[in-house]
């Protein structure tokens, strides 16, 4: 089945009690037992699995062709379990422009707890060869990158996972199962902050996980899930099933327009630098085009005369909302290096777009007017 078809088929109820088209909501933290102890509903106690959360961890688990999907309360619960499914003592191999949260876990909670890590180069396959060692027991691929949209190469990163005994992850925030399937190029398990385009409309804090198959370390992190129980709630599951329904298209329509703001900063006089994995200039366009689809709905443009200048084109958009985060309906613009903080590897004046579902000729217009403030500073 196509993912369009996926997302709705994957997504039907069967509401026995009242043929309800829509899901409800399932909050109760219990379920009954039998005269006999048994459970026939399946469900125990809400921290294990509930109804709502079943029916989202097969959606995504379906989507991007996995055997089983685990949902959490946020993208960091998601890789902290994971990352729990290694044994102190092993090493992980990590890109030097990931999401920020996922060094940061490694270094301030999993160092002291007996991991270690390196960060690698992830658009060199010899940086990364080099940075695998005996006792690597992970290499976590984020592709696009964040926030400079570097491309790994999935197949070829996997591949040299596997020959070391290494299991491969990979986060497809950025790229959505619509645009990249990891686990078809050979990945292990694919990472979610579903909160970005899974829930699609800023309005849910959560996580994912799904495994290619079953064995040890699915079921070791899938009982650290219930152990540790930093698991989605039944609304916010609801939420999830619901934005997935129109994922495909907010996407697909998502990086049309990505693609046409990136054209249009990469001719402009006050921009330094356009990245964005769509363009041929891109380092990346070849593998892109190679693994993904489309090329997605972010992009981060340096601009020229440095940080001040940055932030008068930010200072300026109007139909931008200067916020964080990505993957809405409403196009987002941010000064990436303040939200990172003072350990930010990120250029001063570069700031980072997540596309909405707004006209291309209006976003542009509106970058257009901003970006003079740039010039006249
Ligand atoms: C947001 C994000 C995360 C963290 O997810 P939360 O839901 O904020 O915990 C991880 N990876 C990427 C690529 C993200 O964009």
């Amino acid at each position: 089945m196509h993912p369009e078809t996926l997302a709705i088929y994957q997504n039907r109820v069967t509401d026995a009690n009242a043929g309800a088209v829509a899901p409800p909501i399932s909050l109760s933290t219990t379920f009954e037992r039998d005269a006999d102890g048994a459970f026939p509903h399946g469900h125990v106690y809400a921290r294990t699995s509930n109804p709502n959360r079943d029916a989202l961890e097969a959606a995504l688990a379906a989507l991007e062709g996995g055997f089983a999907g685990l949902a959490f309360s946020s993208g960091q619960a998601a890789t902290m379990t994971l990352l729990l499914g290694l044994r102190p003592g092993d090493h992980v191999v990590i890109g030097d422009d990931a999401y920020h949260g996922t060094p940061a876990l490694l270094e301030e909670l999993f160092h002291p707890w007996g991991l270690t890590y390196t960060r690698a180069d992830f658009t060199n396959l010899d940086a990364i060869r080099a940075s695998i060692h005996e006792n690597t027991r992970l290499v976590w691929i984020e592709t696009p990158s964040n926030p400079l949209l570097k491309i790994a190469d999935i197949q070829a990163i996997a591949d040299l996972a596997h020959e070391a005994g290494a299991w491969c992850a990979c986060d497809n925030t950025w790229a959505t199962p619509i645009l990249q399937r990891p686990l078809d190029l050979g990945c292990d398990v694919v990472m979610h902050s579903t909160t970005k385009y899974i829930g699609g409309h800023s309005d849910v804090l959560s996580g994912a996980l799904v495994f290619k198959e079953d064995g040890e370390f699915y079921q070791r992190v899938r009982r650290y899930q219930t152990l540790g129980g930093a698991v989605a709630a039944p609304f916010d599951c609801w939420m999830l099933l619901r934005g997935i329904k129109t994922l495909t298209t907010r996407v697909r329509a998502q990086s049309a327009t990505a693609l046409q703001l990136a054209e249009f900063l990469d001719r402009h006089p006050a921009v330094e630098a356009v990245y964005y994995p769509g363009l041929e200039t891109h380092p990346g366009y070849e593998i892109a085009q190679k693994q993904m689809t489309m090329f997605g709905a972010m992009l981060s443009v340096q601009i020229k005369d440095g940080a001040e200048a940055a932030m008068a084109v930010a200072g300026h958009v109007q139909l931008f909302t200067r916020a964080t985060s990505l993957g809405g309906v409403e196009s987002l613009i941010e000064h990436r290096a303040s939200v990172e903080g003072p350990t930010t590897r990120t250029p001063q004046n570069l700031l980072r777009i997540s596309v909405g579902l707004e006209h291309a000729d209006d976003l542009i217009a509106d970058l257009e007017q901003a970006l003079f403030h740039a010039k006249s500073l």
